[in-house]
């Protein structure tokens, strides 16, 4: 376990200190949108199936009110195609309740991620793991862009979402293109401030923090089943100062509802805060009150929520997750590799035990 750890922490710092090459940069390009979903909709993965042929299956339902992300160049791409080239998207696939393979009219894009789902059970299956998830495009009509790295990239995307037609993708293409040709030109990744995460809890830093439950394979303690905890417990008492670790933007300040009940379960009052720069994603959660808003541009050491014990929980915590950008998009990291200089050494030793 220790070295499994150990070398997770090593790929992490990997990670962080690798300083690409031009080339390696433009690999690295990464401008991801989020985009919220009004309606329930399906995500398809593609399978091989039982006679060897392959079709997009649905691999999910994915609840209304979820927040799926994809590379601009991915989205952009598969729009650009379904005028130009429709036969390149129109994949064979199989609806959802039906066992035959249909041709679909209007196309899929894919290279999707499900970054949040107010949803327990969705929320801790490996489906939101996976960044090759596709959507139908029929289906992107009922989603709705949310903070992106790219304002122009949002703009044209809100644009042909509003009317329906392709030729405001232009614009998206030539900001695209522009954008590549300026990072390559500059550096603009090497360039890009990396900062040391600091502690999410305010004037809480080596020392304070202490560790409650770690990242990993767990027994829930309330629910009685393993699952993967995907973020680290932080001790803090309701009402505690929550603030940014990064510069950043929040991304969503959301409240997690049993669907049946109507009551608050899961991650209670939650926030997402997306850092570019530093190509990560914070969530914040189990809070008592938010003190930031969706969309707002927030500094390092900022107040962003109160912590408590809303949701899931069995006493006031912080719950606390990064979630890390790979080559295919963001995935969920053990927050240890980045509070590691922070947390006591003690700490640090007895937790090493408590893990598996
Ligand atoms: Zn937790």
């Amino acid at each position: 376990m220790r070295n499994k750890f150990l070398s997770q922490l090593l790929g992490s710092l990997l990670v962080m200190t690798a300083t690409p090459g031009l080339a390696q940069a433009f690999e690295e390009i990464n401008d991801t949108l989020y985009l919220e979903n009004k309606l329930a909709i399906h995500l398809y993965q593609a399978s091989e199936l039982a006679d060897g042929k392959r079709a997009l299956v649905s691999a999910i339902e994915l609840p209304e009110e979820s927040i799926i992300s994809i590379d601009i160049h991915n989205i952009n791409s598969a729009l650009s195609d379904a005028t130009s080239s429709p036969e390149r998207i129109r994949f064979p696939f199989i609806p959802p309740g039906k066992t035959e393979i249909t041709k679909n009219s209007a196309g899929f894009a894919c290279g999707f991620r499900i970054v949040d789902v107010m949803d327990e059970d969705i929320r801790s299956d490996e489906i939101m793991d996976r960044t090759d998830l596709c959507l139908s495009l029929s289906d992107l009509r009922v989603t709705g862009a949310l903070e992106s790295n790219g304002t122009d990239a949002l703009k044209s995307f809100n644009e042909f979402m509003q009317e329906g037609r392709l030729h405001s993708m232009n614009s998206l293409s030539k900001y695209v293109d522009r954008l590549r040709a300026e990072r390559i030109e500059f550096g603009v990744i090497e360039k890009a401030a990396v900062q040391t995460v600091i502690s999410p809890i305010k004037n809480c830093g080596r020392g304070c923090l202490t560790v409650t439950s770690e990242y990993g394979m767990r027994n829930h303690p309330v629910l009685r089943r393993k699952r993967l905890h995907k973020g680290i417990d932080l001790r803090a008492a309701t009402g505690t100062s929550v603030v940014s670790v990064l510069d950043g933007k929040v991304l969503a300040t959301r409240t997690e509802k049993n669907r049946r009940t109507k009551r608050i379960s899961g991650y209670g009052h939650y926030v997402i805060v997306v850092h570019p720069g530093n190509k990560l994603e914070t969530l914040y959660a189990h809070l008592s009150g938010f003190k930031s808003k969706a969309g707002q541009s927030v500094k390092q050491g900022d107040l962003i929520a109160l912590s408590g014990n809303t949701g899931i929980g069995t006493a006031p915590h912080l719950h606390f997750e990064t979630h890390i950008q790979g080559k295919r998009g963001y995935v969920p990291a053990n927050p240890r590799s980045y509070l590691g200089s922070i947390l006591s050494s003690v700490a640090w030793i007895a937790n090493l035990f408590k893990i598996g």
